[in-house]
């Protein structure tokens, strides 16, 4: 299988270098990408020259427009990344039968109630960035062409900017830290997100349409920021990490005690049934994939 990455460098598009590996052929390309190769989601006569002469089978973006709250003063720039890129990315697609993959985020929902979004619930997005995310959603749906949205939550990794590794740096400097404890949500592994997308593309690189559509793609269980945070330092105490602040240090807050540029939802837990049952999948309880990535990231 012939396979273009998109955001080679970021969280996920790194774990993906080496989950998609086995597939077949795997051309990876950064932001920085340029030339022949250009991956820079905002140069569309560039992308469109490089799925020409590469002829992808599968087109895999995990390239974004992430910063939440900047998002709100660049929305043009998010648009554009988020929204317009996908829907020609999709157009490319469609042109040749290619395989679309693409990520999504639970900010498309509007954080109510308290259960697990399903795929088919309304969305409502409460801030620039999900509303640019939710486009491209849609553009990709409506392009015709064969594709894959994985809509994801609370992404961590050992490379790159996430909330784990935030913890412990705070957790270094500070006695006390303050975390919300009305936001509830799934930590999610960017290595569980690239091998559940290397398996689900295993399912579909045939061209098959089966399959096709939106999942949402979370590990199991669920938690607060602020749960999540005393899980992360309980571990990184027990692995020897020194820390000034423990778990015991963790104060609880409300939403309110941290107004950022962007309204985040309360609810953000995502029921993962329809994955699960279409790949025949498990997904692992969240704390297993923290634990793993926090030994990596103390080891160093
Ligand atoms: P990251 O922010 O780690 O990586 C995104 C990558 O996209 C970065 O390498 C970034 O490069 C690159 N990028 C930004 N703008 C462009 C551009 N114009 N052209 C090419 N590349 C660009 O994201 P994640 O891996 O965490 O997220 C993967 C996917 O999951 C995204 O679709 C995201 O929306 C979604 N998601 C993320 C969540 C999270 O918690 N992080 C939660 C839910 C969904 P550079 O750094 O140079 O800008």
């Amino acid at each position: 299988v012939k396979i273009l990455l998109l955001g080679k460098d970021g969280q996920v598009g790194w774990e993906l270098q080496r989950a998609l590996a086995p597939l077949g052929e795997v051309l990876a390309l950064g932001h920085a990408s340029a030339g022949e190769d250009c991956g820079d989601l905002t140069d569309t006569v560039g992308l469109a020259r490089t799925v020409k002469r590469f002829n992808p089978e599968v087109i895999v973006n995990a390239a974004a427009y992430t910063a939440v709250d900047n998002a709100e003063s660049e929305e043009r720039l998010a648009f554009e990344v988020n929204a317009e890129a996908a829907a020609l990315l999709a157009r490319l697609a469609a042109e040749r039968d290619a395989l679309l993959v693409h990520y999504s985020t639970d900010y498309v929902f509007d954080g109510s109630g308290q259960a697990p979004w399903r795929e088919t619930d309304p969305v409502g997005p409460r801030n620039v960035y999900g509303r640019s995310k939710l486009q491209g959603e849609q553009a990709i749906q409506t392009s015709g062409c064969r594709h894959l949205i994985f809509r994801t939550s609370w992404i961590y990794a050992a490379r790159g900017a996430n909330f784990t590794k935030t913890v412990l740096r705070l957790a270094a400097e500070r006695d006390t830290l303050t975390m919300i404890d009305d936001q509830k949500g799934v930590p999610t592994g960017a290595d569980l997100i690239a091998d559940t997308t290397a398996l689900a593309i295993r399912q579909l690189a045939s061209g098959s349409r089966a399959h096709c559509g939106i999942y949402h793609l979370a590990a199991a269980g669920e938690t607060s920021w602020y749960d999540y945070a005393r899980h992360v330092l309980r571990q990184a105490q027990a692995l020897g990490a020194p820390l000034k602040a423990t778990d015991l240090a963790v104060q609880p807050v409300p939403s309110s005690a941290f107004p950022l540029a962007a309204v985040r939802p309360l609810n953000s837990r995502l029921n993962t049934s329809k994955l699960r049952d279409t790949f025949d999948l498990v997904m692992p309880p969240w704390q297993a994939g923290v634990d793993r990535v926090l030994t990596e990231i103390l080891s160093k």
